[in-house]
């Protein structure tokens, strides 16, 4: 039991000097890099606006922009091909033209953010043809993944790209996940955009709860595939179809522009909200925009198991008398439990297992499992179990003046020194032929823990 505590006690501290060290350090050195060595002055060295121009000229979003608006437009696409890696597969070889325009997507998309760099994607990956993913099981056009890479099949992209009011919009549309991702994992986030996404999303699962069952929706049924495809189809719809999207879901629409900082609809100003929607804008900000909500809950949720759940748990682990099968009971009990929420959670199109049980076992379990066992500790049904066992012999601890241990008959809890451990008070009493009196309480959800002991004279 010492042993496995310590095991446990060292894996906890490691865990937490990695969380610290990864979260302090990914925000240095975005802080170094960004703010401190200004990207922005290294790359007007290597100029890319003319040809920044001219591969966009025709492309609507940019066309409609003013020379200010353009100038904008064309600094964040140099800043951010600056930034990525871009790298070709299967015998791609990516060209500037390539870079370009898959930046310009991502551009567009965060043109109304503050930050625009989506900085938890370092690699952006350029296939010719759809291609296999192992995350999904089969062919796709484009993936996210964890690791930090935007993959993108180039036919598909340029055929969403070419055609900018059919509501397909592949680089628009992993840029989207890109972007979300970079919220729930990132460090890099746009404060506002965090604060709105999540209200967005209480928002929209009314519409993805809809597409989900089945019924038809202005948003295209690969919608309802889950929440994060639920997103990324309407970031497509909303500035391919922006008119119809405010027509048909004006709340939801209204919500995206607050959401992106900006209005696919008002081309005559570089997409700007409009005064009316500023003032809304800044009046939920106002009262909504504190600690917790531009505080990244992933963190949170895995800081508090860390830091509150894990040593709770252990705690009230170790006072826990049960035997191996009743825990084992238990065990089976909550696994089940878990792979029911679990599988609650993917019908609601929310979650990968992976990432479940990564938070389950960092954060939500240690919670759950000390809060029970402190319910347990506190609501007592059963307080008077007893065991008296014979003394059989003591022995001092070196350095311990205030304790002996005893030991009892039958070699009883032989390897629990703590419940033998009994204070000088009781030294004229122990003494073989006398007795140990241990009292077990046990709480609401069954299981017994350790209360009081004392020597008595055998009965
Ligand atoms: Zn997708």
């Amino acid at each position: 039991m010492d042993f496995f505590l310590g095991l446990i006690g060292v894996l906890i501290i490691a865990g937490v000097i990695a969380t610290v060290i990864f979260g302090f350090f990914s925000s240095v050195w975005s802080f170094i890099q960004l703010d401190l060595l200004g990207i922005n002055k290294r790359i007007f060295r290597e100029n890319l606006s003319p040809r920044v121009r001219s591969f966009l000229s025709a492309y609507p979003y940019y066309h409609h922009l003013s020379g200010q608006g353009k100038d904008k437009f064309t600094r964040r696409v140099s800043n951010f091909i600056f930034n990525k890696e871009f790298i070709g597969a299967n015998g791609m070889i990516v060209t500037d033209e390539m870079k370009i325009k898959i930046a310009a997507s991502a551009v567009q998309l965060t043109f109304g953010l503050e930050k625009f760099l989506i900085a938890y994607f370092s690699t952006i990956i350029v296939y010719p043809d759809s291609f296999y993913s192992r995350m999904a099981g089969g062919e796709v056009k484009g993936a996210t993944t964890l690791s930090g890479k935007i993959l993108i099949s180039w036919k598909d992209f340029m055929e969403g790209y070419n055609d900018p009011a059919d509501r397909y919009n592949l680089g628009l549309h992993e840029m989207a996940h890109a972007l979300k991702i970079e919220f729930l994992h990132g460090s890099d986030s746009d404060e506002k955009f965090s604060f709105f996404l999540e209200k967005w999303i209480n928002t929209g699962i009314k519409e993805f709860e809809k597409i989900r069952g089945g019924n038809s929706s202005f948003i295209r049924s690969y919608g309802g595939k889950n929440i994060h495809e639920f997103f990324a189809v309407c970031i497509e719809h909303f500035f391919e179809w922006s008119s119809e999207f405010n027509k048909r879901l004006p709340e939801l629409y209204q919500h995206l522009c607050l959401l992106l900082n900006q209005n696919p609809l008002n081309t005559t100003e570089d997409y700007s909200l409009s005064k009316a929607e500023i003032t809304h804008r800044n009046k939920i900000l106002s009262v909504g925009l504190n600690v917790f909500t531009s505080m990244n809950w992933p963190y949170t949720v895995i800081l508090t198991g860390i830091f509150a759940g894990w040593p709770a748990l252990i705690y009230f682990m170790s006072i826990v008398y049960a035997e191996p099968e009743e825990l084992l009971y238990r065990a089976i009990f909550i696994l089940a439990l878990g792979f029911l929420v679990h599988a609650a959670l993917l019908k609601k199109g929310i979650g990968y297992l992976r990432i479940f049980l990564f938070y389950s076992f960092f954060g939500f379990l240690p919670v759950i499992l000390s809060v029970c066992l402190a319910l347990n500790q506190f609501i007592v049904i059963e307080d008077k179990m007893e065991e008296t066992y014979r003394l059989t012999g003591k022995h001092t601890v070196a350095r311990d003046k205030k304790n002996f241990i005893v030991f009892l008959e039958n070699g009883q809890y032989l390897n629990d020194e703590n419940l033998r451990k009994v204070n000088t008070g009781y030294k004229d009493l122990i003494k073989k032929g006398n007795c140990l009196k241990i009292t077990f309480r046990k709480g609401i959800f069954g299981l017994k823990y350790f209360f009081q002991k004392e020597i008595t004279r055998c009965e």
